[in-house]
């Protein structure tokens, strides 16, 4: 059963119009009857069918409200180190399926990708739409917001319960030791890019609090290890 988000508070009929009723008219080509599941602005979620499709709006009739919602128990959000080409766009995708609450693309000193603020919002735009997309296939509650192209200072001026460095340098401390020290609400998951962490950057990080872990003796490509570790810790908190 197909889901979407719709940029309004819950009703049981909603008229829907623009790119969402031309996708689920013409691309999908749903028709009258068929059933769908709609994610409103408030966060109900509700099952219905298609009431009537009139040139470019569908009308939508929802029958239930859905109790079991599907997004893990912890949030994590996901700060990316810049990958090149067309990584960051897999990164994003599969970060939204496996279950990350956000995105956060950092510019980071070894990051061999560098935009300028138009070709940086750009992206970012480019990167919610697949956050979108990916949240729609992946039934999530939510739409992962995908962040502004920011340092590592930035990212670190947020509130988080735990903030975990994955750091190829690292050869004590695994992951695991981290995460079941205790259950984290809200996480922060720093990843780097092909070149790795500077060694600024480890340190501003564990100044700040970060834990440093490593993800086991092989070296991961920078676009394996943020979904590795996100699908680790979800595993770890049963999500
Ligand atoms: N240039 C680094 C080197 O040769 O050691 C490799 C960087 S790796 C391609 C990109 C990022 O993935 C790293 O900065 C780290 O965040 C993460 N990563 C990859 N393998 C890892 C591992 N075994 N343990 C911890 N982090 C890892």
């Amino acid at each position: 059963m197909h889901r979407f988000f719709v940029e309004e508070n819950y009703r049981k009929i909603i008229t829907i119009d623009g790119n969402l009723a031309h996708h689920i008219a013409d691309v999908l080509r749903m028709t009258v009857g068929e059933k769908l599941e709609l994610v409103f602005d408030d966060g109900v979620i509700a099952k219905g069918a298609v009431q009537k499709i009139e040139g470019n709006k569908v009308t939508v009739c929802t029958n239930e409200v859905v109790a079991e919602g599907n997004e893990p128990s912890v949030q994590v959000t996901l700060a990316q180190g810049l990958a090149k080409g067309e990584k960051m766009d897999l990164v994003v995708q599969k970060a939204v399926e496996v279950g990350a609450v956000a995105i956060i693309p950092l510019a980071l000193d070894n990051s061999v990708v560098r935009f300028d603020d138009g070709r940086a919002t750009k992206k970012v735009e480019r990167w919610q739409k697949i956050a979108l997309e990916a949240a729609q296939q992946a039934k999530r509650d939510v739409i992962p917001k995908v962040g502004a192209v920011q340092s590592l200072a930035q990212a670190l001026t947020n509130d988080y319960d735990l903030i975990i460095m994955a750091y190829e340098g690292e050869t004590e401390v695994k992951l695991k030791d981290v995460l079941t020290e205790k259950k984290y609400q809200n996480v922060l998951l720093i990843i780097g890019p092909e070149g790795g962490f500077s060694e600024e950057e480890v340190e501003l990080c564990r100044n700040k609090g970060a834990r440093t872990v490593s993800l086991g003796r092989r070296i991961l490509r920078t676009e394996t290890a943020g979904i590795v570790a996100l699908s680790c810790i979800f595993y770890e908190y049963r999500d």
